[in-house]
């Protein structure tokens, strides 16, 4: 038995503690949530660096305090470019853009009696890492889009790289200029809430879906467009990755139509050893990246 603590930072903290073989790490207990409230999204941003380290730790000391088992390792995920424990780039969540993330929470723990190494990870792959666990397929490649504020693409197993696929340009269009990071035909600049909102400027990312549906001839057009790049990106990763399993996931996965997306990806990609694709949806779940944080973690340790 081995066990493991799961942390994921996005617009919310949410932490579980997993027990079982590296292969078979289950959620055990109740989920921590910070802020409790759900409805609340907007609890993290412009906090401080040195009071989320805090509030990180106030979610990992009480797990570890009421396991019976040693806890082997926390593995904490979080939006952006993460390397060697250090967030190099986050735009979603700004303040922790440039920091150790691993070595300033570790200290944070160790002045509270704890010494569990901790790993940080990207918060896609998090969920990636988190579908092969739950399936038992830690041996399997897994790529996700998670579609939100940012779009992140995480995959499964490890690959050292930087893997920002949500930034991966879609368009040749030089008025496609909404990527929260300043790139031209990014995705995230047409996926992205951020991006809608820039685009539309007075329509909620919810009112353009609606709008499409009932006919509005600018907002089906768009809805369009955020299909196509999707399906795009995906195909470029089908082009330099090879085909398989693709996830989509997400706070604004109910806005997709996979079918759609299906139509547009079988026109981009026609090579037949690349035809062996499949996509699937997922309900965004956070219990998917605790689990996968945890094994992460663990996995890490065993290099
Ligand atoms: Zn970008």
């Amino acid at each position: 038995m081995t066990t493991s603590i799961g942390v994921v930072l996005t617009e919310h903290i949410v932490s579980g503690r997993l027990t079982g073989s590296l292969g078979q790490q289950k959620l055990e207990g109740e989920l921590l949530r910070y802020p409790s409230d759900p409805s609340e999204t907007e609890a993290l941003i412009g906090v401080p660096a040195g009071e989320v380290y805090d509030l990180l730790a106030s979610e990992i000391t009480p797990l570890i305090a009421a396991s019976t088992e040693p806890v082997a390792a926390v593995g904490v995920a979080v939006p952006g470019i993460v390397r060697n424990g250090v967030v190099e780039d986050s735009p979603n969540l700004q303040q922790i853009k440039g920091v150790r993330l691993a070595e300033a929470l570790g200290e944070v723990l160790h002045s509270q009696g704890i010494s569990t190494p901790v790993y940080v990870l990207n918060d896609a792959d998090a969920v990636a890492a988190g579908l092969a666990a739950s399936g038992g397929h830690l041996d399997r490649l897994i790529r996700v889009w998670t579609l939100g504020n940012g779009i992140g693409f995480g995959r499964w197993p490890y690959a050292d790289g930087v893997w920002e696929g949500g930034h991966t340009v879609v368009s040749l269009d030089p008025k496609e200029r909404f990527c929260g990071c300043g790139g031209l035909g990014h995705l995230e600049g047409i996926m992205g809430n951020r991006a809608m909102r820039l685009r539309f400027l007075d329509m909620e990312p919810e009112e353009i879906f609606l709008s499409a549906k009932q006919g509005d001839a600018r907002c089906r057009e768009f809805v369009d467009l955020w299909h196509r790049a999707l399906a795009a990106a995906t195909a470029s990763a089908i082009h330099i990755g090879g085909p398989g399993k693709f996830y989509y996931t997400g706070l604004n996965v109910g806005f997709l139509e996979l079918p759609v997306v299906r139509g547009y990806l079988e026109a981009m990609v026609k090579m037949s050893p690349l035809q062996n694709y499949s996509l699937e949806v997922l309900k965004e779940d956070d219990a998917i990246s605790i689990l996968g944080a945890g094994v992460a973690a663990l996995r890490a340790q065993s290099w």
